[in-house]
């Protein structure tokens, strides 16, 4: 059901459409921030008060001084950080978890799902043996569905906005290119609209058998189980 959902979705037609379109916003996202780095040179150039901290176009942070500017050293507060975080990657959430060795497998799933191998087979039994095995499956791939159908949605309705008879597109050297759509721009409009339109009837499916799925576990206080987010 669920790669079923998920074709629909990309009927490659209009996931061409899209990311042409996709494309064309894009050039125009480049624009901005040629024009920031324009600003960024304007900045360089003023004289820096003493004590004046900037980042630089390669994201090092410098304090001017009186005697000049030096660098500052961030990297010990990065590090915790990232130890921080590869240390939660590697820990399963697991009230009174025994793993004492996480394995690659365990690390592979504590990361999708905060559980290592052991633990997660204990809290699926669990769901198997009070016989909401298929809600609980069925609520995720329906959750699933939702967000990725929610993205879908929102790609073809900036689409919608950004089509055009024409773009301009910066090639591989650099130039720009008119490019031109044989088809004609409202005979797209209303194709996407359409689409847009049965997407939003298959998402309302989704969110029903979501919910459906959802009530047979709300009670049960699964910890595999978040409630729905819309
Ligand atoms: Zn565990």
């Amino acid at each position: 059901m669920a790669k079923e959902f998920q074709k629909k979705f990309m009927h490659p037609t209009r996931r061409k459409l899209a990311n042409m379109v996709l494309t064309g916003g894009e050039y125009e996202k480049d624009t901005v921030v040629s024009f920031a780095n324009a600003e960024n040179a304007a900045d360089k150039n003023r004289k820096k008060e003493v004590g004046e901290r900037w980042t630089d176009s390669e994201g090092k942070t410098w304090e001017q001084k009186e005697f000049g500017k030096v660098r500052l050293n961030e990297n010990s507060d990065t590090f915790a950080e990232v130890r921080e975080y590869l240390n939660k990657l590697n820990t399963c959430s697991a009230e009174g978890c025994k793993t004492i060795k996480v394995s690659y497998a365990d690390k592979k799933l504590i990361s999708k799902t905060g559980y290592c191998a052991k633990c997660l087979a204990t809290k699926q039994l669990q769901i198997k043996q009070d016989g909401l095995w298929e809600a609980y499956t069925d609520y995720k791939s329906f959750q699933n569905m939702i967000s990725y159908g929610k993205e879908v949605i929102e790609q073809f309705k900036q689409a919608y906005k950004d089509v055009k008879q024409e773009y301009e597109i910066v090639g591989e050297d650099g130039k720009l290119e008119k490019w031109k759509m044989e088809k004609d721009a409202e005979e797209m409009k209303a194709e996407i609209l359409a689409d847009i339109k049965n997407f939003e009837e298959e998402l309302e499916i989704a969110y029903q058998k979501r919910n459906e799925a959802w009530d047979k576990l709300k009670d049960k206080n699964y910890d595999l189980i978040k409630p729905p987010i819309d």
